[in-house]
C-alpha cells in the first residue's frame, strides 16, 4: 500500500500493534492530506488483518480478502464517515454498532477529515467514542489538531504525518502528468505537501502568472532596494487598483513562501506564531515580546 514516505510511523505503529497496547482511537494529522489518508487506510487494514507480521496487510486472511474484494459499504467490519456525514449518518452508525459483532474480528470506523464535522455530528460521535465496545477502533484524519473538538482529540492517540519526501513527491507528480518545470515549481511552493501541490495544478487557472510572480518574488528578495522599487514600478504601474490589489496579495503570499524556505526566516516565523499562542496563556507579555526581539533575523 502506497503511504507516501510514512514508513517511520508505520514501523512505530506496527510495534504498538504487536504489543497490543493501542487504545481504540487514533488521529493522523499534519503536513499532507494524501499521506494522512493513506496512513489511515493502511492502519485500518492492519487492524483488520489477522496476520500483521510485516509492514503490509497479508492480503490472504479472510478480512484482507473481504476488504480488497468487497466495497466497504457491504463489508460489515468497516465503516466510513467523512466530512459530508451529518448527524443521521452518525446515528445510523450507532445503531449498527449496537448489533452484535458476529465474527469476533476487529471492527474499524474511519472518520475522515474529522475537523470538518459539524458540531451536532461531532457531539454524537463523541458518545460513540466514549463507549466504543470491544474490538472497535476509530481511525481518524484531520488537517490540524487545533481544529478538532478537544473532547474528541483527548480520546485519541495523535500521530503527526511526516512531510512527503522530495523523491516520492516528484515521482507522484510525474505519475499525474506534470511537466518537469511544474514539478520543480511544486516542490518549491509546497515542499512535502503532495495534496496541496496536486490540487494547485488541478485548480489554478493562472499558473503562468504565478510562475512569473514567483520568479519576481525570488528576485526581489535578492535585489538591492533601488532595483526592488524599479521592478515594482514596472510591474504595477499600468494596472488598475483592483488588479493591483490582487497581484500584491499574491506577491505577499509568494514572499511568505520564499521566506519559509530559508531557515533563519522560517525559525523566526515559527517564533512569531508561538508568541501569538503564548499571549493567550498566562505568560508574561513583556517577556514574550522581548524573547521574540532576540530572535529577529
Ligand atoms: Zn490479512
Amino acid at each position: 500500500m502506497e503511504t507516501f514516505g510514512q514508513e517511520k510511523i508505520q514501523k512505530a505503529l506496527l510495534r504498538i500493534l504487536k504489543k497490543s497496547n493501542f487504545g481504540h482511537a487514533v488521529i493522523f494529522f499534519g503536513h499532507d492530506e494524501f499521506a494522512a489518508a493513506a496512513l489511515a487506510e493502511w492502519f485500518g487494514q492492519m487492524l483488520l488483518c489477522e496476520e500483521r507480521a510485516q509492514l503490509e496487510p497479508c492480503g490472504v486472511c479472510q478480512n484482507c480478502q473481504n476488504r480488497f474484494k468487497t466495497p466497504a459499504v457491504v463489508f460489515p467490519q468497516l465503516d466510513l464517515l467523512s466530512n459530508g456525514s451529518g448527524i443521521d449518518a452518525v446515528r445510523e452508525l450507532k445503531s449498527k454498532m449496537a448489533l452484535k459483532n458476529l465474527t469476533d474480528s476487529n471492527r474499524v470506523i474511519f472518520l475522515k477529515n474529522i475537523h470538518n464535522f459539524k458540531a451536532a455530528a461531532a457531539n454524537a460521535l463523541l458518545k460513540i467514542l466514549e463507549e466504543p465496545g470491544e474490538k472497535v477502533y476509530f481511525v481518524m484524519t484531520a488537517n490540524s489538531l487545533r481544529n478538532v473538538l478537544p473532547t474528541i482529540s483527548s480520546r485519541a492517540m495523535h500521530l503527526v504525518v511526516q512531510s512527503v519526501p522530495r523523491k516520492v513527491m516528484s515521482a507522484e507528480l510525474a505519475k499525474r502528468g506534470l511537466k518537469k518545470s511544474d514539478i520543480e515549481l511544486a516542490l518549491e511552493l509546497f515542499p512535502g505537501q503532495l495534496a496541496k501541490a496536486v490540487n494547485f495544478f488541478k485548480n489554478e487557472a493562472n499558473i503562468e502568472q504565478i510562475k512569473a510572480d514567483y520568479r519576481l518574488a525570488t528576485d526581489l528578495l535578492k535585489a538591492p532596494n533601488r532595483k526592488r522599487f524599479a521592478e515594482t514600478e514596472r510591474l504595477l504601474k499600468k494596472q488598475e487598483s483592483g488588479t493591483q490589489r490582487e497581484q500584491v496579495r499574491r506577491l505577499l503570499e509568494l514572499v511568505l513562501i520564499r521566506l519559509r524556505q530559508e531557515a533563519k526566516y522560517n525559525n523566526f516565523l515559527q517564533a512569531l506564531l508561538k508568541a501569538f499562542r503564548d499571549l493567550k496563556t498566562n505568560a508574561n507579555p513583556k517577556q514574550i515580546f522581548e524573547s521574540l526581539l532576540i530572535q529577529l533575523p
